[in-house]
């Protein structure tokens, strides 16, 4: 009997057992993974300094995290309109591979004292005891880590996402000369809207470039979405192109029952407005993680607990994106950020953290919203 099994050892999986051992530190904690590691996982590998600040409280070396990258302290935006907007963040962010940042988390997970196994996981049911993995382990609580195709999810009978709820993105490495070594590059396009292609320089002299749009109708082909970066990006030359599905927030399933945990993509935590699904995942993980070591009733606390962090961020980018189906709102919004730092801040925050914007914003976009059609006349 283990205290806790985690299935899946990505970010959210990794901080779900840091936490839960950092709780009770002499807790059993098993952490599943059908890779070995260290593995590549298709990301824009965007690390945002509201993700970091998650894992430093847990007692994560941050320095060692990151390293071989350089900070990002810009970021360029254009809106579907064309209108851009280049501004300095108010705190760096990171771009770390994959292959090296989850590798990175699950051996500080290991040092903290959790048994990591490889196993691919089919089965979940719930005991009496607790709940049973694959008919052959047994563990108090399980913590679904297990990302966009959760099988934990299946298996707990949580609602499949919603139409209009996926994305789907392709991302490759590519050389970064052409863009400044310390600036991110959002471009957004009109063109199967709400849709962007990104380039994110790492440090290394490579830069992790890519295309995403939302599902909307059959899937889109790969020579599709290779040919909307193309045209988006047309000095990236990327090596081999690789796509995965992005489950949004706005089909967020519900993240628990009992003794059994939905965490980071498994529980479509990904934000809607950038595509940004770290932060939440090492979030939820650690609220989970605690709930798991601590809560009588972990499902119970988890669900309290994720309300009270991101309730009102997630309504918010919900009615936001909804909102954003029309693009020219993004091109308001690019004016109001190039305009006015507090602006850019704020927006940033929305898409990267669990920022908010208040009433006060709505004047700036009146007056933005105001000058931009005065311009387009
Ligand atoms: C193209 C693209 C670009 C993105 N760019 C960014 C970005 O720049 N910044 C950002 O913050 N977010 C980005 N995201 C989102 C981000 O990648 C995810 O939100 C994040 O990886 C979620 O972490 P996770 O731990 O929940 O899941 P994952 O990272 O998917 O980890 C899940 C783990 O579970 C394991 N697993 C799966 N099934 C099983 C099973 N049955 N049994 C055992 N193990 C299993 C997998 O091997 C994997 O290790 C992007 C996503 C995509 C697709």
């Amino acid at each position: 009997m283990w205290d806790l099994i985690i299935v899946g050892a990505g970010p959210a999986g990794s901080t779900a057992a840091l936490s839960a051992l950092r709780s009770d530190p002499r807790a059993s904690v098993l952490l599943l993974d059908a890779a070995a590691f260290p593995r590549d996982k298709v990301c824009g590998d965007g690390v945002a300094p509201h993700a970091l600040d998650v894992l430093r409280e847990l007692g994560i070396d941050l320095e060692l995290l990151v390293a071989g990258t350089r900070p990002i302290t810009r970021l360029r935006m254009r809106s579907p309109g064309g209108v851009v907007a280049s501004r300095a963040f108010a705190r760096p962010a990171h771009v770390v591979p994959r292959e090296l940042f989850d590798d990175r988390l699950v051996r500080a997970a290991v040092a903290a004292g959790a048994v990591l196994q490889r196993r691919r996981v089919r089965t979940i049911q719930q005991t009496p005891r607790g709940v049973l993995v694959d008919g052959d382990l047994q563990g108090r609580t399980v913590i679904g880590a297990d990302g966009c195709e959760s099988v934990v999810r299946r298996e707990s009978a949580a609602r499949a996402a919603p139409p209009g709820t996926l994305a789907i993105a392709v991302r490759g490495y590519a050389p970064a000369h052409p863009w400044p070594a310390n600036e991110q590059l959002l471009a957004m396009t009109r063109i199967r809207w709400p849709a962007y292609a990104w380039a994110f320089p790492i440090g290394n002299g490579m830069a992790n470039v890519g295309y995403g749009e939302l599902l909307q109708g059959p899937p889109p082909t790969r020579e599709h979405l290779a040919r909307r970066l193309h045209e988006l990006l047309p000095r990236a030359e990327p090596g081999p192109l690789r796509g995965h599905r992005l489950p949004l927030s706005t089909g967020r399933p519900d993240v628990g029952h009992g003794r059994l945990l939905l965490v980071g993509d498994a529980a479509s935590l990904i934000n809607p407005l950038t595509g940004e699904g770290i932060y939440y995942a090492v979030l939820s993980g650690a609220l989970a993680g605690r709930a798991a070591a601590l809560a009588p009733d972990p499902a119970c606390s988890y669900r309290h607990w994720l309300r009270n962090a991101l309730g009102s961020h997630l309504r918010q980018t919900d009615l936001i994106a909804r909102l954003g189906r029309w693009p020219i709102l993004l091109d308001i919004g690019a004016v109001a950020a190039r305009e006015r730092q507090p602006i850019f801040d704020k927006l940033i925050d929305l898409g990267l953290g669990d920022g908010k914007i208040g009433p006060a914003i709505v004047p700036a976009f009146l007056k933005s919203g105001l000058r931009l059609t005065t311009t387009l006349r």
